[in-house]
C-alpha cells in the first residue's frame, strides 16, 4: 500500500514556456521542412501526463531515399570539398547554439521523455554540446589522430537513436561523423523525436550547407529502410540487442561499416572496504539515475557478504528519501518511464523476479495518478541464473547478490551475455587493477558510477556490440585510413 510521503518539499516546477514545442514537425530534408509522402503523422506524447505534445512527420521508403540522396548530393558537392577548418567552424556553432538554446532544450527533453528536469539540464544538454565542441576541435587535426596515414570520409552515414538520451545520443553520432567529412541522415526514436528535430532547427541556424545533416523521423521501419539503403556507407546504431541483430545481419554481404551500441546488465561489486556511504551514493546513480533507462546502469549490485546486511540497509534507507513525481519539478530524483510499454516491460520483470523467489522491496512513495511511474525496487536473495540477473530490465530496478571473493565475483561478473559498464568500490588500487583486467566491460568505473565526458571512448563487448564512441576512437569509424 502506497503511504505518504517521509517528508513534503514545496513544489519546484519549471516552467513549460521555453519548451516552445510547435504543433507539428515535418522531416527535415536538404536544408528544408518537408511534408513527408506519405502524409500521416504520429504523436508524441509526455509520459508525466500523457497528454499529446505534438505530432511528427513518418517518413517512407520515398523519404528515406530522399534524405539519402541529399546526403550523398551534399557529401559530392560541399562536404568533402571545404577545408577541415571550415568543418570545424560549423561544428562549433552547433555547439554554442545548442548552449544558447539550453533551456529550451533541456525544457523539451524532459516534458517528451519524463527524465527530471535536474538531470536534462545539468547533464544531458551541457553533455550533447561538450561532444560538439570536442569533435569540432578535432576536424583540423586528423593528421595527428592518425599519424602517418590519410584518414578518408566515407560518404553517407546513416544513424539511429534510443530514446533514452535522445539529444546526447544525436551528438555522439552527428559530432564524429561531421568532424571526419561525412553527411548524415539520423532518425531519433519514435517517443523522443522532439530534441533532435530542434537539432535540426540548430543546424539550419548554423547555416550548415544543404543536405549535411538530414533528420527523418519514423518507427523501426523507417529505421530499416534507412539500414539497407544502398547508397549508406555506414551505420551508426543505438538500442536494444534484439534490434541491433537483426540489422547486423541486414548488413551481412555488404560494404557498409558498422557499429552497434547495444544493451547492457552493469555489476557495480562492492568489497568491504569501500567508503560505504560513497558506494550507497553511488549504487543509486548507477541504476535509480534517468529512471534505470541507461545502458550502462548498474543494474546487477555484487555486495561482499561481510557487509552485505549492513549496506542494504543503508541502500534501503537512503532510496526511501528519493522523489518519484513530476520530472519537470526541480526536486524529483526519479521521473517518468517513457511509455506505457516500457512500464509494462518493467513491470513484468518485477513479477519475474518474484516468481523466481527472489525477495521483493519497493520504497513506500506516493505515485502520481497519471502517468508512468515505477518506484525504485530492489530484490535481494538473487540467484545468478535469475532472468532479473542476466537480462536487461531498463527500469529502477536493481537485482542484489552477494560474494566472498575477488575470483568469485570476476566469474560472476563476467557470467553475462552482456559486457558494457561495471563498476569497483575499493580502497585498493590493487584490486582495482585486477578487476578492471579481468572483467570483460568496455567501461569500468572505479568508485564512481555514470560519469561521462566526451573525451573517453564508450563502447561494449559481447551483445553490448562493438566499436566506440566518444573520444579520439570515436573518429575510427567514420574514416577509411589509407
Ligand atoms: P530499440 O527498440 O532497439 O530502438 C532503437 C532505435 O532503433 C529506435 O530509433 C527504433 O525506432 C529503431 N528501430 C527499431 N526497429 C528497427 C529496425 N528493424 N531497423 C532499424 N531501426 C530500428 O531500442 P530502444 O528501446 O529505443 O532503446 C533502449 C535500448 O537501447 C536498450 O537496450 C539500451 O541498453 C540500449 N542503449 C544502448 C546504449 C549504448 O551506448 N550501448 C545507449 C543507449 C541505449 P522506434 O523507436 O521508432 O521503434
Ligand atoms: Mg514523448
Amino acid at each position: 500500500m502506497a503511504k505518504k510521503k517521509k517528508w513534503e518539499y514545496s513544489p519546484a516546477p519549471e516552467s513549460k514556456q521555453p519548451a516552445a514545442i510547435a504543433g507539428r514537425y515535418e522531416l527535415f530534408i536538404n536544408g528544408k521542412w518537408q511534408k513527408p509522402s506519405s502524409g500521416t503523422y504520429f504523436n508524441s506524447i509526455n509520459p508525466a501526463t500523457e497528454e499529446k505534445l505534438s505530432e511528427i512527420a513518418t517518413a517512407n521508403e520515398t523519404d528515406v531515399n530522399k534524405a539519402v540522396q541529399a546526403a550523398k548530393q551534399a557529401y559530392e558537392k560541399y562536404w568533402k570539398k571545404i577545408s577541415p577548418t571550415e568543418r570545424g567552424k560549423y561544428i562549433f556553432r552547433i555547439a554554442r547554439i545548442m548552449q544558447e538554446r539550453a533551456r529550451e532544450l533541456a525544457v523539451t527533453e524532459t516534458l517528451d521523455g519524463g527524465k527530471p528536469i535536474r538531470e536534462s539540464r545539468d547533464f544531458d544538454i551541457p553533455t550533447a554540446a561538450n561532444h560538439f565542441f570536442y569533435y569540432a576541435g578535432w576536424a583540423d587535426k586528423l593528421d595527428f589522430a592518425f599519424p602517418n596515414k590519410k584518414a578518408n570520409s566515407l560518404g553517407v552515414a546513416g544513424q539511429i537513436t534510443p530514446w533514452n538520451f535522445p539529444l546526447l545520443m544525436a551528438a555522439w553520432k552527428i559530432a564524429p561523423a561531421l568532424a571526419t567529412g561525412n553527411t548524415v541522415v539520423l532518425k531519433p526514436a519514435e517517443t523522443t523525436s522532439l530534441t533532435t528535430l530542434k537539432l535540426a532547427e540548430i543546424i539550419q541556424e548554423a547555416e550548415l550547407p544543404p543536405g549535411v545533416v538530414n533528420i527523418i523521423t519514423g518507427d523501426g521501419q523507417t529505421g530499416a529502410w534507412l539500414t539497407k539503403h544502398n547508397d549508406v556507407n555506414k551505420i551508426a546504431f543505438t538500442g536494444s540487442t534484439e534490434v541491433g541483430k537483426i540489422i547486423q545481419r541486414s548488413l551481412a554481404g555488404s560494404q557498409k561499416k558498422l557499429t552497434l551500441e547495444l544493451g547492457g546488465k552493469g555489476a557495480n561489486i562492492i568489497f568491504e572496504d569501500a567508503p560505504i556511504d560513497q558506494a550507497v551514493e553511488g549504487v543509486v546513480n548507477g541504476i535509480f539515475f534517468n529512471q534505470g533507462h541507461v545502458c550502462c546502469a548498474g543494474s546487477r549490485l555484487y555486495v561482499q557478504e561481510s557487509i552485505a546486511k549492513k549496506f542494504i540497509q543503508k541502500l534501503k534507507d537512503r532510496i526511501g528519501t528519493l522523489l518519484v513525481g513530476d520530472p519537470m519539478d526541480k526536486n524529483t530524483d526519479i521521473g517518468a518511464i517513457n511509455s506505457a510499454q516500457q512500464l509494462k516491460t518493467i513491470q513484468a520483470y518485477i513479477k519475474i523476479g518474484k516468481a523466481e523467489g527472489a525477495t521483493f522491496f519497493e520504497t513506500d512513495c506516493v505515485l502520481p495518478k497519471k502517468g508512468f511511474f515505477c518506484r525504485p525496487t530492489l530484490f535481494t536473495n538473487v540467484a545468478q541464473s535469475n532472468r532479473i540477473a542476466q537480462e536487461e530490465i531498463f527500469g529502477p530496478v536493481l537485482s542484489i547478490l552477494t560474494f566472498r571473493t575477488d575470483d568469485e565475483v570476476i566469474e560472476k561478473a563476467n557470467n553475462s551475455p552482456y559486457g558494457l559498464s561495471a563498476g569497483i568500490w575499493t580502497d585498493k588500487g590493487a584490486r582495482i587493477f585486477n578487476l578492471s583486467k579481468r572483467i570483460r566491460a568496455g567501461v569500468i568505473w572505479a568508485n564512481t558510477y555514470n560519469l561521462f565526458d566526451p573525451t573517453s571512448p564508450f563502447g561494449g563487448y559481447k551483445e553490448s556490440g562493438f566499436g566506440r564512441e566518444g573520444g579520439l576512437q570515436g573518429l575510427h569509424p567514420y574514416v577509411q585510413l589509407s
